[in-house]
């Protein structure tokens, strides 16, 4: 099972801390974004600890491509009601593909933005030409994120991203990270993981799937809300959770946890071990 959490980064050990705190969780993956998540501001590459970072990972035995960037959700490439937010979103875009290619990194996930007052059609036509403008080097793979389509968001049907990377000029930079809740909120019926993953291979083909985001639900199918919650406290369920993360048909897909935090603390160590043991423990119980 390839499995890790979302980390943090930040002073003094920057990338390395994030592997560090991967490490205590027993994980052999991880996800970070390279800077806070809702700012464009960032670090010089050479403050990140990036040397020490990927030296920890060869110690721990934990895969360069089993490190995922998380673009800053604030940037949203489908936005053509104010050109700038897609020229930010650009801007940054490509100067996170130089930190993903100099940490050591493969994917980055985005999500692909919201049409806010336009349509749907609109925004998929903004994301495609936003995206398009990009130079994409060899080895790094933008994932855009299935969504839970809330409000104006684009990408809560696997047809959406199948269009945006049919219409791109370097399609094979390109790929998908599945988030269970957000499906699951957009009406897939996750349960039937099966069904979904055939789904995905008619609609954009399972080549593309790249990376799994594990997390349950507060919401009921098709909600549309975007709620994650902890392991077994939501609407998916452990039982379910649990066989996505042993399946074999995407064994070799890092599934990365984006629970909340509980009373303050990361749950993640405690909920690493309730899919390797497969049994479920109540964390929200004191214990
Ligand atoms: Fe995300
Ligand atoms: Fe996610
Ligand atoms: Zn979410």
């Amino acid at each position: 099972m390839i499995i890790g959490s979302h980390v943090q980064m930040k002073a003094p050990d920057f990338v390395e801390g994030s592997v560090k705190e991967a490490v205590s969780y027993g994980a052999n993956a991880l996800m970070l974004y390279t800077g806070a998540p809702q700012n464009t501001r960032r670090r010089q590459l050479s403050e990140m600890h990036i040397a020490e970072a990927s030296e920890l990972m060869k110690k721990h035995q934990i895969k360069a491509e089993h490190m995922i960037i998380h673009a800053p959700y604030l940037i949203n490439p489908a936005n053509s009601v104010k050109p700038e937010v897609a020229e930010l979103a650009r801007e940054f875009l490509s100067s996170e593909i130089e930190r993903t290619h100099a940490i050591g990194a493969k994917y980055i996930v985005l999500h692909p933005g919201s049409y806010t007052t336009t349509d749907l059609e609109t925004g998929i036509r903004t994301i495609i030409s936003c995206l398009n403008t990009l130079d994409i080097p060899e080895g790094i793979v933008i994932c855009l994120e299935t969504m839970a389509g809330k409000g104006s968001e684009v990408g809560f049907r696997f047809e959406h991203l199948a269009e945006i990377i049919s219409a791109m000029r370097q399609p094979e930079h390109f790929g998908v990270c599945l988030d269970t809740c957000h499906i699951h909120d957009a009406g897939y019926d996750v349960r039937d993981y099966d069904g979904v993953l055939d789904e995905f291979d008619r609609i954009i083909g399972l080549n593309r799937l790249h990376v799994i985001h594990l997390n349950d639900s507060k919401n009921e199918q098709g909600a549309r809300k975007d709620r994650h919650a902890n392991l077994g406290q939501g609407k998916i369920g452990f039982d379910t959770l649990c066989m996505i993360a042993h399946h074999p048909r995407t064994a070799e897909i890092p599934k990365i946890l984006e629970t909340p935090y509980i009373d303050g603390e990361p749950p993640y160590k405690e909920e690493i071990a309730m899919l390797k043991q497969k049994k479920f423990k109540d964390l929200m119980k004191a214990q």
